[in-house]
């Protein structure tokens, strides 16, 4: 065994941390934190050595006031395996266990390998999600300890000229394209029309609610108003024909796709066989390659055209990228070298890196372009290299917005892009820990660390914590901030605050006909795992209270829903800021049907909130 390499993750980046904060101003922004019930206090590994023959540990420590049973899953694919001293292990509170782990990686590159450990309750349910991800370079069957840093974040290959962009891969069928996405998801040009409805539109979202005495019986309730959205997404196409009405636009509305011209310009292009003599028409289709190394549509990114004019490059047109990775541009026809540029960026949420810089991938330069151009089929590699993970964050954030689209009628944005910095490797979120974390402030930024960005729903739980705070006027109730887990009893604010944004990834995602567990953080429908005394303090119970109050499935006392998908959020959003989960309780009390109020009582009596 070679010489262990000792890394504390804590004594080596504080400094960072620390220099960052300063630099952000961290100190007058309020940030809210993704949950943490264990944390990997420390981890060794050889350095290096045989890549068959790798040997390392790390050590787990239960940061939260319960006992917790943790499972822990072994990593393994077609290029590595590993296997841990222990499986399952039961942690008391503030109790530290070290884990050793020994396998091999049979392939040349860069690994990040990640150790899953699941949480799970007395009664075996999901109760929480815990990652540690150790770092390898293979080289000639050699292997070398690393980090994330030194592996990914080094210097790319990049086009001095269009504002330092990655270069594209040629999509030649050899990455094979991932499932569609099961979230319905709509025009670039319909999501944009949401912009158009104000802040105010949230209180014409109907509050009927349906259930009551008797829907509890084996007959299932009416999921009429849930059909589309279980259809397998058509396959879309360029110019979406109109199609199902949005769940929230009421008869007689204005429609927003027609009326918003000035929004609609790929809608509204005609499509041209014969160009006109004056006009270049460009088309071409983009994708990303995400960590599971399969192609997926670059739904919501920017396509912009470049042409050389007079030795500089000049923008000629811009555009979104549809569902299906389709995109159009068309501009003044002229001579001159054209290449066209890929932005991950929309009018909701901008990722970036630390630094600020946008992601841009451009193609190849072309001399001379015909009239009907057809750019071909590209790919941004977010599988590795500095925006490794990139694609899985950004799609997270369509598929909430899309959502809100179909059946929310919230409009998520706020005045600026949410600013979604990302890899973050050194800002601990202003806790002190000089560990890095996830996070939102109120100041419209979001913090994602690099293990995060393949944990399903954080970047949806953290954008829904960017449109509270745009409906609550950047307002938080006290006590809301600071290190928190989905175990324990914290302030009511916090279980507020972090309970919302837990929900919405359920909202998002989840059929509300259903006990979502798998896939998620924790199993939403029973958190008997979580603190329920003093009531009305754990963010667990919170989400599953707005859950009973979303959900269609009849448990416990629970055979009530809203009616519109969109009140549950919705109410709670138009409020204005409350303290307490227990204070939305004659809210949502107050817009049920007369009959269903003592409900309502039931629902937030049997998630702790109220007595
Ligand atoms: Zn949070």
């Amino acid at each position: 065994m070679g010489f262990f390499n000792r890394v504390s993750p804590k004594v080596m980046l504080l400094g960072l941390a620390v220099a960052s904060a300063v630099c952000l101003g961290a100190a007058t922004e309020s940030q809210a934190h993704q949950p943490q019930q264990v944390m990997t206090e420390e981890s060794q590994s050889d350095r290096q050595g045989d890549a068959k023959n790798i040997r390392g540990s790390f050590v787990l420590e239960n940061v939260t006031k319960s006992p917790q049973t943790l499972r822990l899953l072994i990593p393994r694919s077609d290029s590595y395996s590993f296997k841990v001293s222990q499986q399952k292990l039961n942690l008391q509170p503030g109790e530290k266990v070290e884990v050793e782990y020994g396998g091999g990686i049979f392939q040349d590159g860069k690994w990040q390998v990640n150790f899953e450990v699941e949480l799970l309750g007395e009664e075996g349910q999901l109760a929480g999600r815990h990652t540690v991800d150790v770092y390898y370079r293979v080289e000639g069957g050699k292997f070398e300890l690393s980090n994330y840093e030194k592996l990914f974040l080094a210097a790319d290959e990049r086009d001095p000229q269009l504002g330092d962009s990655f270069k594209v891969l040629k999509d030649d069928g050899s990455i094979r394209p991932a499932p569609e996405s099961h979230i319905k998801r709509p025009s670039m040009e319909e999501l944009m029309s949401l912009e158009k409805l104000d802040r105010e539109a949230i209180f014409q979202i109907p509050t009927e609610s349906q259930g009551g005495e008797g829907s509890d019986d084996p007959r299932k309730p009416d999921i009429r108003l849930e059909r589309p959205e279980l259809q397998v997404r058509p396959e879309p196409q360029i110019r979406p024909e109109l199609r199902t009405r949005p769940e929230w636009r009421l008869p007689g509305q204005l429609n927003f796709v027609q009326s918003g011209a000035e929004l609609t310009k790929s809608f509204a292009k005609e499509p041209i066989l014969l160009a006109q003599a004056s006009t270049t028409q460009a088309s071409g289709r983009f994708s990303w390659k995400g960590l599971d190394n399969l192609s997926h549509r670059a739904f919501g990114w920017r396509v912009r055209a470049w042409q050389k004019r007079n030795g500089s490059w000049k923008i000629m047109d811009e555009d979104w990228i549809q569902a299906d990775g389709r995109w159009q541009l068309s501009f003044p026809r002229r001579s001159g070298e054209v290449k066209f540029q890929y932005i991950a960026y929309n009018r909701f949420f901008k990722p970036q890196k630390s630094n600020g810089d946008t992601y841009r991938w451009v193609g190849p330069s072309r001399s001379s372009i015909s009239a009907n151009h057809n750019e071909g089929s590209w790919i941004a590699d977010t599988s590795t290299g500095a925006a490794r993970g990139l694609g899985e964050i950004y799609d997270e954030g369509m598929d909430l917005w899309s959502k809100l689209y179909w059946t929310g009628g919230i409009n998520p944005l706020r005045d600026k892009a949410i600013d979604v910095i990302f890899p973050n490797t050194s800002y601990d979120c202003g806790d002190g820990s000089g560990v890095p974390w996830s996070c939102a402030s109120t100041s419209g930024k979001i913090w994602m660390i690099p293990s995060h960005a393949g944990r399903n729903g954080v970047m949806q739980h953290e954008l829904a914590h960017q449109i509270n705070y745009e409906y609550w006027n950047n307002q938080r109730p006290p006590g809301a901030g600071g290190s928190h887990n989905l175990t324990d009893c914290f302030t009511p604010g916090l279980a507020l605050l972090e309970g919302f944004a837990n929900f919405m990834v359920f909202w998002t995602q989840a059929d509300r006909g259903t006990a979502p567990s798998s896939g998620f953080d924790f199993a939403i429908e029973n958190p008997s795992f979580a603190c329920d005394d003093p009531l009305n303090r754990n963010e667990s119970w919170v989400a599953s209270a707005f859950w009973d109050l979303h959900d269609t499935r009849a448990d416990g006392q629970d055979n009530l829903w809203f009616t519109h998908q969109g009140a549950v959020p919705g109410m709670y959003l138009r409020s204005g800021m409350k303290n307490s989960m227990a204070d939305f309780h004659s809210t949502y009390r107050n817009a049920a049907n007369s009959n269903h109020r003592t409900i309502i009582d039931r629902i937030f009596r049997q998630n702790k909130i109220i007595n």
